[in-house]
Parts: C-alpha cells; structure tokens; sequence
C-alpha cells in the first residue's frame, strides 16, 4: 500500500473560497458570510480531474488530506474568524473522505490566530479527532504569516495543544500558511524557512521529555535539515545539547523534494524508519520537469529509484505512516487492511 502522508485540498469548489471572500469583506464592514451550499457531484468533480486522477496514474493508493494550507490564513481576522473558516474547511475534507473512504483520510487545519490562546484550537482538533475521524492535524508555527510573532514551538504556550495530541494520540505536521511578508515567497521561501526553523527549534529545548510520545514530521524533506545535517550536528554539540538521533523517536521528514538528488540525499541523511512518503501533489510546484518529462512533484519515481531494499521502501510507502498515525493503522486495519 502507498500512503501519500502530504495533501491538501487546493481544488476545492469555488463556494469555499466566495466564503472566504466574504469574511475578508465582513473584516472591513458588512455581515458576515455564509457557505453556499455546495453539492456530492461538485466535490466528486474537483477531485476526479485532479488528486484522484494523480492517485490512479501514479498509482498511489491513499492520501492524507488536508484543507489548502496556503489558504489557512491564520493572519487574517481574529480568533472567531479563525474559527469559522476552519470548520468550514475541515467539514469539505470531511465531506471528500466521505466521498472517498478508500483514496483519502482526513488531517484538519487548527483555527489559530496571532496571540490568541489556544482553546479554540484545542477544541477543533477534539472535534475533527473524536467526531469526523480525522487522524492528525496541520500546526501552523507562525500563524503571523511570515513576521514569526509566536513563541517558538518549544515553548509552553504551545502545551495545550500537545497534551491533547498526546491525549489523542496523534502527530502533527508543522506547516505554515501564506506568507504576508512580501520578503518571503509563500511556498518557495516562507515554507522551506519554517521546516528548517521548527527543527532548530526541537534542538534547543527540552519539548521531547515533557512529552515523549509527541510526533511531528516537518514537511518539504525537512527544509534545509537534511542537506545541513552536519551543521545542526555541530550546533548541537556547541551547544552543550543532545545529538540529532534524540529527536528521531519525535522527528520524521517527507519526501516532498522535487527532484532526484534532493531524494537521494534525503535518505542518505535522514534514517529510513523517520522518511514518510509523500508528493503534496496539485500544490505548490504543478509543472513538468522538462529535464525528465514528469511532473516535478511525481515523487514517487525519485524514491523508486533508491537503492533501498523492498522492506525499506515499505517502511517509507505505508509502515511509518501506519506508525506515526496510529488512528490511521486502526482505521485500514478495521477494513481489513
Ligand atoms: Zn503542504
């Protein structure tokens, strides 16, 4: 089984994003928005043409999905705007699992907002957790938008999020939003910046002993960790700090790098049993590589091409994910899986 760890729903029908824009519009004056409804054939019509066609011609067998991060916008309102449009978000994923019980299972987007307290996120991850069967969610570490005004990931003000990921059992992958800083490229540089951060982040601090059990796995390959590793080794020995292999019970990586020796390095660097499979397809880089004639993010040809054996392609394709998401091992393991 192929587990694509990395998706997100960048195609969803146009209702949504008219709601957004009416939030947006209710910021400055007026009332605020409603959802127009948006019917079954609608979302089976977004997804046909696009994340399902990809799935069959590459053939990979499941996605972990996710609202369109980019569209998380957690700098824009306030917390109750924050709210709004995450359910909203989270219900249409909701709704595409639904559809689709076989090809996707959802991860939710979390209603942050720059120094609001973490209640509502709190609750939000509970309900899609607990009520729409969602198996992880999206953690956003500057939700900002690319002014980094929140403390960094390892500070206690992030701990009630944890305690309910601990308590639900479910990993979190650091992921960022769009960028409103006009000096960071949202998905080119804001992105790459805020893996590569994150794990700075997880070597200072102690997060790992007050919770143990905790996941994340930081996406795009982990930034620049991989191809730095022996930088972040040597900061971490300068620092008087625990070697990089401590944070490996708590630290995973995608495979979303878009080209062959980015792959190759990834795995060289990053131990097998901490590399998740994963293409974040229909997202930030949508081309053909001219170079090889498939698209950039066809990650699945990279790792095909490592020198690794069978059971090490497994681990990556389906057994870590089944690891790290353990209320996805459940549910396939209830279909028989
Ligand atoms: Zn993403």
């Amino acid at each position: 089984m192929i587990i694509d760890c990395h998706g997100h729903y960048t195609t969803a029908p146009p209702q949504l994003n008219a709601f957004r824009d009416g939030q947006i519009a209710a910021l400055k004056g007026g009332a605020s928005p409603s959802l127009a409804a948006i019917s079954d054939d609608e979302i089976r019509a977004s997804l046909e043409g696009a994340q399902l066609k990809f799935q069959r011609e590459r053939g990979t067998d499941l996605t972990i999905f996710s609202p369109r991060a980019s569209g998380m916008g957690h700098h824009i309102g306030d917390s109750a705007v924050s709210v709004a449009w995450t359910r909203a978000c989270n219900d249409l994923i909701h709704r595409a699992v639904g559809l689709y019980p076989d090809n996707f299972v959802g991860v939710c987007q979390l209603p942050q907002s720059p120094g609001a307290p973490l209640e509502a996120v709190v609750a939000e991850l509970e309900r899609c957790v607990t009520q729409l069967g969602f198996i992880g969610c999206n953690l956003n570490p500057d939700p900002s938008g690319g002014h980094w005004t929140a403390p960094p990931l390892t500070d206690k003000f992030w701990y009630p999020v944890y305690e309910k990921m601990a308590e639900l059992d479910v990993p979190a992958m650091v992921h960022v939003s769009a960028s409103c800083n006009p000096a960071f490229h949202a998905t080119g540089a804001h992105y790459i910046n805020a893996d590569t951060t994150a794990f700075m982040q997880f070597i200072q601090a102690d997060l790992f002993k007050d919770f143990p059990s905790l996941r994340f796995i930081i996406p795009h390959g982990g930034g620049a960790v991989p191809y730095h590793w022996g930088r972040y080794r040597g900061l971490a020995q300068d620092m008087k700090r625990p070697p990089l292999t401590a944070l490996l019970n708590n630290v995973f990586f995608d495979t979303c790098v878009y080209h062959q020796p980015g792959i190759d390095l990834l795995s060289e660097v990053i131990p097998v049993d901490n590399i998740l499979f994963a293409s974040e397809m229909v997202g930030a880089v949508r081309g053909i590589d001219p170079t090889t004639g498939f698209h950039y993010d066809d990650t699945k040809r990279y790792v095909e091409a490592l020198p690794l054996s069978a059971a090490d392609k497994q681990k990556i394709y389906e057994g870590n994910a089944r690891r790290i998401f353990p209320r996805l091992d459940a549910q396939l393991k209830a279909k028989g899986k």
